[in-house]
């Protein structure tokens, strides 16, 4: 029976697809410096990770029997791709099941920034008996989505999802992306009914001056930020960033120093710099909408994760 190590989890719908097809799963988690062993020693052919596991070139190299690498979500940074497939290891992915997810993220931590709950679920339970009145006066200054520009940037899978939602909500949408410049947006409403939206990306430059909020939409590449000192000061004065991609797209010390001088009014953040420890400066920050990498954390994000991953895997085998 072939065996497969889900080492960072899977979701039940995947472990059951899995197992109907004659597949044994194991979810057991196993730490990174034993994980060599495990793999040898109990001869899995596959090892499935979400970001927690990383599948370095020594792994792969020690570990010959592996057929497939499986990644349940999008970014394979943790994983060595090219390496793998050049030892003809199959890495799978899937880079569709969390996008809605992702998307609707975004605007928990707008619609947390622009009503300040971010800060209010702070306060309530330290002082909301006594202090009442003045945490209601210093809320009083809360601002609506609707017809605000929301500056996406990165005009992929994620990034439609939330033009979408946007034009649900009726703000006006501004899109940038290095190699997209025009896409067709279909929003489906519950009827049945479709609306078609043509929608042609702008400058860099346009996106960071005229929108009222920047999210970031777009895999991490390089070391170096996307958004550093120089981007921010091209932004509206009052605007607000949410990081929903990838820890180190946003430059934390500028972010942090154009918070404190109101340059930026909040920020949405997702994703670290340093995770599983980021800092606790930005924990702490007063002006963040703070959520601790869960993007996909949903339970329809993780059912799809799981039944895509059994379906590639389950061809894959049956080629
Ligand atoms: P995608 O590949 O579908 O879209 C990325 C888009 O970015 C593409 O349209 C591409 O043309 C564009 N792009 C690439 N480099 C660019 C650049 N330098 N400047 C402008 N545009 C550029 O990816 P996706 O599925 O939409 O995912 C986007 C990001 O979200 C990824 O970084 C992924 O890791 C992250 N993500 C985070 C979570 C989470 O839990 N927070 C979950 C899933 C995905």
């Amino acid at each position: 029976m072939t065996k497969i190590l889900a080492n960072d989890g899977l979701a039940q719908p995947g472990i059951d697809a899995l197992t109907s097809k004659g597949f044994k799963v194991v979810t057991e988690k196993v730490n990174q410096e034993n994980l060599i062993n495990a793999i040898n020693s109990e001869n899995y052919e596959v090892l499935l990770v979400r970001s927690a596991t990383k599948v370095r070139k020594d792994l792969i190299d020690s570990c010959p029997q592996l057929k497939i690498i499986g990644r349940g979500g999008v970014g394979m940074d943790n994983i060595d791709v090219d390496y793998a497939k050049k030892k003809g290891i199959h890495v799978i992915n899937t880079a569709e099941a969390s996008s809605n997810s992702v998307a609707e993220l975004v605007f928990a931590h707008l619609f947390s920034m622009v009503r300040f709950l971010f800060d209010s679920n702070r306060k309530m339970p330290l002082s909301g008996d006594s202090e009442f009145k003045s945490l209601k006066k210093s809320y009083a200054k809360g601002k609506e989505l609707k017809g605000k520009t929301l500056g996406i940037i990165g005009f992929g899978r994620i990034g439609e999802e939330v033009v979408k939602k946007a034009i649900g909500l009726g703000m006006k949408v501004n899109v940038y992306d290095k190699y997209i410049k025009e896409k067709k947006v279909i929003l489906k409403f519950f009827n049945d009914e479709e609306k078609v939206f043509k929608i042609k990306t702008e400058q860099l430059e346009c996106v960071l001056k005229e929108s009222d909020f920047i999210t970031l939409h777009i895999p991490k590449t390089s070391n170096t930020a996307f958004i550093n000192a120089e981007e921010i000061g091209l932004m509206k004065t009052g605007a607000g960033i949410i990081n929903t991609s990838r820890g180190g797209l946003v430059d934390e010390t500028a972010l942090m120093f154009a918070l404190d001088k109101q340059k930026i009014a909040y920020a949405g953040l997702d994703v670290f710099d340093n995770e599983p420890t980021p800092s606790i400066h930005i924990c702490m920050h007063n002006a963040i909408s703070l959520t601790p990498h869960i993007g996909a954390a949903t339970l329809e994000a993780q059912s799809k994760i799981g039944t895509e991953l059994a379906d590639q895997i389950t061809n894959i085998y049956n080629k």
